[in-house]
């Protein structure tokens, strides 16, 4: 099904496209969409610099929000620490640069921009990638929020009483009206025939120490290419094995449409794991398609511009496993 008619139907969409999203599960209360509005319009205020400017701008912009699980806000691991993950990949040069495992910095994507940038590799982790950080003038930062020390707080406890927490699976927090409170982003960018995306995450609730998820690897969580940019949020380690992001550009390759290539990517994730899970695809003709298979996904789009009020991703229903 394709969404947006006035727009996104045609062949080529003249207008550039932001869009960005806040993690599945994640509230699409006013105040959540209005970040991710900032974000978006933000990115495209950037897009002068460039595409992975853009897409890093948006991804700060939520990175600095504590509403999100991305930067300050994190979820904690077992041990109670921040480890976050982030990424970008410019789709023009088909350059990726990655973090994992990161701690105490404000903006892992722009650590991750420099690891593209200033270094031989594309993914450095752990104590080496907050080395790096530091030497690349990144200052130390706690990104420990109260309310996820008490979400880990509450969770630990219940569990040395051998109880499960009732909380969510990515956050720790309790769900508030059946959502959960915040999760991992990301943002792709399509600009003159060029695509980029950005992602970061604190990963995933009580995860144990040094356990990396699908946000800093290529195909997995994040894509670009000289057809499409996409993003995906959920449970990493299904997105990782079924390497869903590079699926979802290789469908554009056989020239299916980003909306339906979403949708498709989204069914063959119920398919093969059963796991909750949220996509973004923008292709290089501004062509952009969003699914998810999860109660909530709030995404952001500006066109041109200005913001796409009526575009909402579509909700692949989990009954609709093949
Ligand atoms: N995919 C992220 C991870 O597994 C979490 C999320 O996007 O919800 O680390």
């Amino acid at each position: 099904m394709l969404v947006h008619k006035s727009v996104n139907d045609k062949n080529v969409n003249k207008m550039n496209v932001v869009m960005v999203h806040g993690g599945v599960e994640t509230s699409c209360a006013p105040h959540y969409i209005k970040a991710l509005r900032e974000s978006a319009l933000a990115g495209y205020n950037a897009l002068g610099r460039g595409l992975v400017d853009a897409a890093e701008e948006a991804v700060m912009i939520l990175e600095d929000c504590p509403l999100f699980n991305a930067g300050y806000g994190s979820v904690l691991n077992m041990d109670g620490e921040v480890e976050m993950d982030a990424s970008v990949m410019d789709g023009g040069t088909g350059k990726f640069g990655a973090v994992a495992a990161i701690g105490c910095v404000a903006h892992p994507v722009s650590v991750a921009r420099k690891v593209l940038e200033d270094t031989p590799h594309v993914l450095l982790a752990g104590a080496g990638a907050t080395k790096f950080a530091r030497s690349k003038g990144f200052p130390q930062i706690n990104c420990v929020a109260p309310g996820m020390l008490e979400a880990w707080q509450r969770a630990t406890d219940k569990m040395s009483r051998g109880i499960l927490p009732n909380a969510s699976l990515f956050t720790g927090l309790p769900e508030e009206n059946g959502i959960a409170a915040c999760d991992t982003v990301g943002c792709v960018v399509a600009h003159n025939g060029q695509t980029a995306a950005a992602s970061s995450t604190g990963g995933s609730f009580l995860k144990l120490p040094g356990r990396v998820g699908d946000t800093p690897l290529i195909g997995g969580g994040i894509f670009a290419s000289g057809r499409c940019a996409v993003v995906c949020t959920g449970l990493g380690e299904a997105f990782m094995e079924t390497l869903t992001a590079a699926y979802v550009d290789s469908l554009l390759a056989r020239g299916i449409h980003p909306q339906e290539a979403a949708e498709k990517a989204i069914e063959r994730l119920n398919e093969k794991r059963g796991a909750p899970g949220g996509i973004l695809v923008a292709d290089s003709q501004n062509r952009y398609g969003a699914a998810h298979n999860t109660r909530s996904f709030p995404v952001a789009v500006v066109l041109g511009g200005s913001l796409a009020e009526d575009f909402s991703p579509r909700k692949i229903a989990v009954s609709d496993r093949r």
